[in-house]
């Protein structure tokens, strides 16, 4: 399980580990907090009072410092792991759902004609209609796409980035995302 850690003004910078989030905590850090307890820490005893020090983790921080992520410069790192979860494991070219193993990168311009790695030219494949496909385009192998690509927002990144995310950090994360997003259906 992870945090969801935002910057003071409310925008995503990483998924941090729960003793990570300690550490903001007891550095003082935490600016505020929403979503719900997800764990409790328990350090030493207080001399003069015994009172036990705790520390309360939420599932989604916001964090003063100054934010690593600029929601305007940032591009999305490519994987396939992020691929497939952007388009819902399903193949582009004959609709059917697959599991992981079964899907390939599948890209609409080919290496061979100069196509590049990049989201826009991307989609998920299973390995037949890959393998059918080769190195041609959809209009030349008579294979067109059923749906389009797209660049994930930043907020839909941080989705597509984390397979264990929480109900509430779902909700929170969804909140921001354009109507436009496959994860919306
Ligand atoms: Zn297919």
């Amino acid at each position: 399980m992870k945090v969801l850690k935002l910057s003071a003004q409310g925008l995503p910078q990483s998924w941090i580990s729960l003793e990570q989030a300690v550490i903001h905590y007891a550095s003082d850090e935490v600016r505020w907090e929403v979503g719900a307890q997800v764990a409790v820490f328990r350090g030493g005893h207080n001399a003069i009072t015994g009172q036990q020090s705790q520390i309360v983790i939420n599932s989604i921080i916001g964090t003063k410092g100054v934010p690593r992520i600029n929601p305007f410069m940032q591009r999305p790192g490519l994987t396939n792991a992020k691929l497939f979860a952007r388009d819902r494991n399903v193949c582009a070219y004959c609709g059917g759902h697959f599991h992981e193993e079964e899907l390939t990168r599948e890209h609409i311009i080919p290496f061979a004609q100069n196509g590049i790695d990049t989201w826009m030219n991307v989609v998920t494949a299973c390995r037949p209609c890959n393998h059918r496909k080769s190195s041609r385009t959809p209009e030349q192998a008579g294979m067109p796409l059923l749906y389009t690509p797209y660049v994930p927002s930043l907020w839909e990144d941080f989705i597509l980035r984390n397979r264990r995310i929480l109900a509430d950090q779902m909700e929170f994360l969804m909140a921001h995302l354009p109507q436009s997003s496959r994860l919306h259906g």
